[in-house]
């Protein structure tokens, strides 16, 4: 049974208001939270050749380098850390930019992209999600707030994978081809990355065109899935709380989701392999899910501890 190796990537931290996440909420609530970054490493079983995915870049290192639009709104998410980045932190386990092969990102949030541009080696592969190149060139919009900035430079097209749609099959597109999009468990749609079960994209709707989750095997009785922003606090999942709107100052309805109702459905399939594990095809017992969410506090809490964080315990 193929494995991989999954360990969290220090990647920045920012502070978020309850009342935007969660509802009902202390008005004034406010956390710090991690804007959690992943390495995956995985090794083939006949070649034995070893491939390493980084799962979201989280904060961007210099706040100068964002786009001024993005300034009041950081202001407002203020405490943030930057340090250390991604690339810091593989460097604490002996790994640099040019040992990553896939920059994958669960959506093209300022909080999850960090700086690309590190990751100059003509290798190293970036992947989206289907809807996030028209959210980065401006071909889609959504008038939700101020955080919904993105830069039409921030990937070298050149070397950026966008899946297919999850939604269309039989298309012959080389995408298409290589990432076929397939029902996993109570996922409508889970693409096996590297074909032997070992790692799946899992698409995950509802907070931002793209949006996708990574549902990694750690052993013959663990998957972790890092569910990227379709969870921002634990009470949704328990179902404690509800997702929160909100009106702006110009009397806008507001949402951190784009589409509310998918991202109930979503969050329900979350909910419901954390409780109930996964079934995969060919094997008789579900095997339990953990589930990690990137501005999940407690979990980089207990990771800490626990020697999670890259390059693991000594
Ligand atoms: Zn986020």
């Amino acid at each position: 049974m193929a494995t991989v190796t999954a360990h969290a990537l220090g990647a920045g931290h920012l502070t978020i208001p309850e009342r935007f996440f969660v509802n009902p909420a202390d008005p004034d609530a406010k956390r710090t939270v991690p804007s959690l970054s992943f390495l995956i490493q995985h090794k083939d079983a006949v070649s034995g050749e070893v491939s390493r995915i980084v799962f979201d870049l989280g904060m961007r290192r210099d706040l100068s380098l964002y786009p001024p639009a993005l300034e009041s709104h950081l202001a407002s998410r203020q405490p943030i850390s930057t340090e250390p980045d991604p690339v810091a932190s593989l460097a604490k386990g002996g790994l640099s930019v040019d040992d990553i092969d896939y920059v994958m990102f669960s959506h093209v949030h300022y909080d999850h992209v960090g700086m690309p541009r590190d990751f100059d080696n003509e290798k190293t592969k970036f992947i989206v999600g289907h809807g996030a190149l028209d959210l980065l060139n401006g071909t889609t919009k959504h008038d939700l707030g101020k955080h919904m900035v993105f830069e039409s430079d921030l990937l070298p097209l050149e070397r950026t994978i966008e899946l297919p749609a999850p939604d269309v099959s039989n298309s012959s597109s080389p995408s298409h081809t290589q990432f076929a999009w397939k029902r996993l468990g109570p996922f409508p749609q889970a693409i096996d990355f590297f074909n032997d079960g070992s790692v799946y994209v899992v698409n995950s709707p509802g907070h931002l065109p793209g949006h996708i989750n990574l549902l990694c095997r750690l052993s013959s009785r663990k998957f972790i899935i890092m569910a990227g922003d379709a969870c921002h606090d634990v009470r949704l999942l328990t179902g404690e709380r509800d997702i929160a709107t909100w009106t702006d100052e110009t009397g806008k309805n507001c949402c951190i989701h784009v589409d509310i109702p998918t991202a109930k459905e979503n969050l329900a399939r979350l909910r419901a392999v954390t409780k109930d594990g996964i079934e995969v095809d060919g094997e008789t017992e579900r095997a339990p899910v953990e589930l990690v969410f990137a501005h999940d506090f407690a979990w980089e809490e207990d990771a800490v501890k626990k020697g999670r964080f890259w390059p693991g315990k000594i």
